[in-house]
């Protein structure tokens, strides 16, 4: 299985474990970071540019898109943007590719039916492009008209019945990677203060069974 590692939610108290951790065994990832929580652990989303990492915005209070006004969701991006440009100006480093993705890969037309609806998703993706956004360069079921990045396997690791349970959560993992080890896939992690122990499962998991962990880059156009 080849893995495209994908880290939302960013940065919590563990982010620096995690860092240092996928440092260590040169695994890439982007960290998809929440503007709220990047003033409490700014030194943690810095240390990640600096060791090659990714940082991705996920907007700034993590709403649905589809749940509030077109102009609150400029507003949710442009906030976390000028957090993330100034950890790569302090990392001294140039930016390498700009990726998003919405919180809860909500895109803002979920309110099916309403033209209005469609013409926002619309908005919202040129939006995205005129701030210099870029699709990454894995693509699970999103055809290439979106700029922003979704995922095709969900770990579920913000579920309270895993994370209370983690002899449940590796027995998901083990199903899943049944079903799909020959394949390549987005998958989605979470860096939350309370779920740090369910990703060392999972690495350990990924690492038994030898994925491969593939580079993140903005598609080639
Ligand atoms: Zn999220």
């Amino acid at each position: 299985m080849n893995i495209f590692l994908t880290i939302d939610d960013a940065p919590s108290k563990h982010m620096k474990k995690k860092v240092d951790f996928l440092s260590a065994r040169k695994i890439p990832a982007v960290f998809f970071c929440r503007g709220e929580f990047m003033p409490r652990h700014e030194e943690f989303v810095i240390e990640a540019i600096q060791k090659g990492f990714l940082i991705g915005n996920h907007s700034f209070t993590h709403h649905y898109f589809s749940e509030i006004p077109l102009e609150q969701c400029f507003d949710e991006i442009l906030k976390t943007e000028k957090l993330i440009e100034a950890c790569y100006e302090k990392a001294n480093s140039q930016r390498p590719s700009k990726a998003f993705r919405f919180p809860f890969g909500d895109r803002g037309g979920k309110e099916k039916g309403l033209n209005v609806e469609r013409d926002k998703v619309q908005k919202l993706q040129n939006f995205l492009k005129e701030l210099g956004f870029e699709p990454l360069d894995f693509n699970p079921k999103t055809p290439d008209k979106f700029i922003d990045a979704l995922w095709d396997w969900d770990t579920e690791d913000y579920k309270e019945n895993l994370i209370k349970n983690p002899d449940e959560y590796q027995k998901k993992l083990e199903e899943f990677w049944e079903k799909s080890k020959d394949k390549t896939h987005v998958l989605l992690h979470h860096d939350f203060d309370h779920t740090h122990h369910l990703f060392e499962i999972t690495m350990n998991f990924l690492f038994e069974k030898r994925v491969q962990f593939l580079p993140i880059k903005a598609k080639k156009t």
